[in-house]
């Protein structure tokens, strides 16, 4: 997603930016490096709409397919107004990383459509859902490419497009051609909350790391959807304290600490969590430059610039979103001996528990939730001490260590496999 104030840093360039930077550093064969450097393929549609007032409107929808040397693509489908086929191109590279770094079988993929979703009618949304479903349904399936939710996206969009593939290939149900579905027609317990718990498992062991008391930590959080609120949740039954917390709507803060249920509630009541009871409004600049220990970033790309990274007063940046950080904000902070949890480890328990949902689908076989949550703390804090390890070794930032993780899995796949023909 896009925003205003940053929309002159593209999402791809950076993504470009860092594995070149990882590539020189790992002296990748440079074949290699030029066909990472490129989704393998891009579709973009158009997306006729009936809408309820009886015009047509035309909506741009794109998937970008970026690797499968180790499994079929998968990643989220996002709906926003600042959706660009090149944001999609990076966040389905950063799939391919994401996936690899966590170690599930799956290669990088991402869509979306340009609308404004909260503009739009129930109606509206499930015929500009299914056509767009329609639309991509020849590149995607169970063993080709599986999507997921993404912002502005829910189960319920999720449903749809279930429903739409199945009844286009063969009219029986087919729920493992997406992920991130309701409960009722094959999703996973522990699915909605798992970003939240793996961002909260990493930050769990970087504390052990840095010595921090989980107990004494303060905590930001910018960005109260599905990412920051079940981290916020989660950082908080560790023993921290949520200080500040932000949405589409404002920011706000209260040194003394913030219930998080309480201000979930106030959310679901008012639609914001602005003028929540004991806070004070503050902008998105205080909110980010909030002496804290943990900063939680959960809505948007390109927050965290060249132009604020030495105002970062966090001991540890833990990254639900993707891409909030640039590679220049990247150097700062690791001057600065912040230590940044990069979005391709710090949110991958989202696409874990994705790939729990998938095997649970092709199954037709369901866990408990103790069950996926004991299996995504072993994946995640496995993942974690895998990257930690590997920074320390080449004393660089987390993140570039994460790319080398993910580009040795990658490219040994892509190496044994062979180039065919
Ligand atoms: P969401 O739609 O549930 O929530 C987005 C939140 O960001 C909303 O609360 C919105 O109000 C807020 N927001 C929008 N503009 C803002 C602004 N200018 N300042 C502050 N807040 C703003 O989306 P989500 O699923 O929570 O996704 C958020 C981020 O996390 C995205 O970068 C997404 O790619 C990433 N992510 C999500 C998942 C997941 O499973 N949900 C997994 C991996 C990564």
């Amino acid at each position: 997603m896009s925003n205003s104030a940053n929309s002159e840093i593209n999402p791809f360039e950076v993504a470009l930016t860092q594995l070149d930077e990882v590539s020189s550093m790992m002296g990748l064969d440079n074949g290699i490096h030029q066909f990472l450097a490129q989704p393998k393929r891009v579709l973009t549609i158009s997306i006729p709409v009936k809408m309820d007032d009886g015009s047509i409107k035309v909506f741009t929808g794109f998937r970008s397919q970026h690797n499968d040397a180790l499994g079929p693509f998968k990643g989220g489908i996002r709906y926003h107004p600042q959706v660009t086929i090149d944001e999609v191109k990076a966040l389905s590279m950063w799939m391919t990383w994401k996936c690899a770094i966590a170690n599930i079988p799956f290669g990088g993929g991402k869509g979306g459509i340009i609308c404004d979703p909260k503009s739009m009618s129930e109606g509206e949304l499930e015929r500009m859902t299914r056509r767009y479903a329609y639309g991509i349904s020849d590149i995607i399936g169970p063993y080709k490419d599986i999507p997921a939710p993404d912002v502005y996206t829910s189960g319920k969009e999720m449903a749809w497009i279930m429903d739409t593939f199945s009844v286009i290939k063969g009219n029986y149900i087919q729920p493992e051609v997406i992920t991130g579905k309701p409960i009722q027609i094959g999703g996973s317990l522990g699915r909605n909350e798992a970003t939240g718990r793996g961002l909260a498992i990493t930050v769990r062991e970087a504390a052990k790391k840095l010595n921090i008391d989980m107990k004494n930590a303060k905590v930001v959080v910018q960005g109260f959807g599905n990412a920051g609120q079940f981290s916020a949740q989660l950082v908080e039954e560790q023993g921290a304290t949520i200080i500040a917390a932000s949405d589409s709507k404002g920011c706000m803060i209260n040194k003394n600490g913030i219930d998080i249920n309480s201000l979930r509630k106030h959310k679901e009541k008012t639609g914001s969590v602005t003028n929540f009871a004991g806070s004070q409004s503050i902008s998105n600049k205080e909110l980010l430059e909030t002496e804290c220990t943990i900063l939680i970033p959960a809505a948007l790309e390109n927050q965290i610039t060249k132009d604020n990274a030495g105002k970062i007063n966090a001991k540890i940046v833990a990254e639900a979103a993707n891409g909030p950080t640039t590679p220049e904000a990247d150097k700062i902070l690791f001057n600065n001996k912040i230590l940044v949890i990069p979005d391709i480890l710090a949110n991958g328990g989202g696409v874990t528990v994705s790939y729990y949902e998938w095997l649970q689908n092709l199954r037709r076989e369901y866990w408990t939730e103790a069950e996926v949550n004991d299996r995504l703390n072993t994946n995640i804090t496995q993942a974690f001490l895998g990257v930690y390890d590997t920074h320390l070794k080449h004393n660089t930032h987390m993140r570039k260590a994460s790319l080398v993780v993910a580009l040795n899995r990658v490219v040994d796949a892509i190496k044994i496999r062979g180039l065919w023909p």
